[in-house]
């Protein structure tokens, strides 16, 4: 048994409109998308024994003992067979790609062979199955290689196109209304006077949903007065989610609660144990899911990460995407407040591995974390400096340089 808004909610799901796509009209748009049906093989791949080198199909038992001089019959590449079949004492030149004809049950590399009048002579001894892909060992007909609910990536996008399921049904994205707060913005584009603040929010919570498969609707801005957040939180409403930016601290001018309530918001939560973002607001109004989200640009950005995209991924189709994160080892010492965790702007640096020296535990090839200069959560440039963020979980305080760290990467970014 599941309370009534979840089962509303799964229900609203199951009735999420789904539509078809042209992978190959235009791989781009398709890239992101869900799938909303399962996509299966329609034939076995490889469809044939596939040679995976240049040289020669052989009978493994004609080169069990070399050298050993065989007659060359014919050849096979990609996209044209040898048709015949091969004979003991025989062998056929093939090309990486191309079909083993029948009867062949081995390749020998081009460099361990070297013709001899119409013979080659093979230096080296084949085993059967050698550099043969058999037919259907990658997938058989009819199985499935795509679920519902997956993110069609390049390489999900290939395995479709190379079954030619070239129209799937994909979930309708989410319609994401975003609603930037603060008598202060003025839009991007125009010359801000010198305590005017240009709406940056609005470009990276777009950015952002569109990396989350969802299709961002931007209002006019709201200034910070009810009547006005009023009219503008019941337009946004209308969409899938509406998210907010601004007005959720404890400031005479953070109204976007108050509002929310009076609209009889319900509130799963009004604040996290994360910096930067505490004041994060997360509630369903109107049967819609609503963010509101801190204005700070980078508490707005972490926040949205964290917590929206998550939301957005279910609405969209799929399972959400796991908190990935990585080891690195800190370059120097942190003190953080405990109590809260902590997603740092921090730059992660590779360096780059001599084959020969990496071993595990060798310090000179560790990726290493070090935390960039910043002044909270209003300082873009920390973001941009940085590349990844430094998770730092709620009990710790004094971390010592060499310790390995979580490292959070940027959607997108790596
Ligand atoms: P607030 O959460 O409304 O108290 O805003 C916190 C800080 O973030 C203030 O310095 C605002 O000027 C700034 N801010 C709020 N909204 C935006 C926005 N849409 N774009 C850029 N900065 C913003
Ligand atoms: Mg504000």
């Amino acid at each position: 048994m599941i309370e009534i808004a979840r089962a509303r909610r799964e229900a609203g799901l199951a009735r999420r409109p789904h539509e078809l796509i042209d992978i190959v009209g235009d791989p781009a748009a398709a890239l992101g998308r869900v799938l909303a049906q399962e996509v299966s093989t329609d034939r076995d791949y490889p469809p044939f024994n596939r040679a995976i080198r240049d040289g020669f199909a052989v009978r493994a038992a004609d080169v069990a003992r070399v050298p050993a001089r065989l007659r060359l019959i014919g050849e096979s590449k990609a996209g044209a067979a040898f048709e015949g079949e091969l004979g003991a004492g025989e062998c056929v030149q093939i090309m990486t790609g191309a079909p083993v004809p029948r009867c062949a049950d081995a390749v020998v590399m081009i460099e361990y062979a070297r013709p001899d009048g119409d013979a080659i002579v093979f230096e080296r001894a084949g085993r059967a199955g050698d550099y043969i892909v058999p037919a259907g060992s990658e997938a058989r007909w009819n199985e499935t290689v795509l679920l519902r609910g997956t993110h069609l990536g390049y390489a999900e996008l290939a395995m479709a196109a190379q079954v030619g399921a070239v129209r799937p049904q994909v979930y309708a994205r989410p319609r994401v209304a975003i609603l930037s707060t603060g008598d202060e913005l003025i839009p991007a584009g125009d010359a801000p006077s010198l305590y005017e603040i240009r709406n940056s929010n609005s470009i990276s919570i777009s950015a952002q949903c569109a990396l989350s498969g969802a299709e961002p609707i931007r209002l006019r801005k709201a200034s910070d007065q009810k009547a006005e957040l009023r009219t503008l939180i019941a337009h946004g409403l209308q969409e899938d989610v509406l998210i907010l930016s601004g007005g959720v601290s404890a400031g005479k001018y953070d109204l976007v609660e108050d509002v929310l309530r009076e609209l009889k918001a319900e509130f799963y939560f009004d604040a996290v144990a994360i910096r930067p973002g505490r004041p994060v607001v997360f509630g369903v109004c109107r049967d819609k899911l609503v963010f509101g989200l801190p204005g700070n640009p980078v508490s707005t950005m972490v926040t949205f990460e964290i917590l929206a995209a998550p939301a957005l991924d279910i609405l969209g189709g799929a399972a959400p995407r796991p908190l990935a994160f990585f080891k690195a080892r800190l370059k120097y010492e942190i003190t953080e407040k405990p109590g809260l965790a902590h997603f740092l702007p921090a730059r992660v640096a590779f360096p780059a591995a001599k084959e020969s020296s990496r071993a595990p535990g060798d310090s000179a090839v560790d990726a290493t974390v070090e935390t960039v200069h910043w002044q909270g959560s209003g300082d873009i440039v920390a973001l941009v400096n940085a590349n990844c963020y430094l998770v730092v979980h709620e009990k710790e305080e004094r971390i010592p340089a060499g310790t390995w760290m979580d490292v959070m990467p940027r959607r997108g970014f790596f």
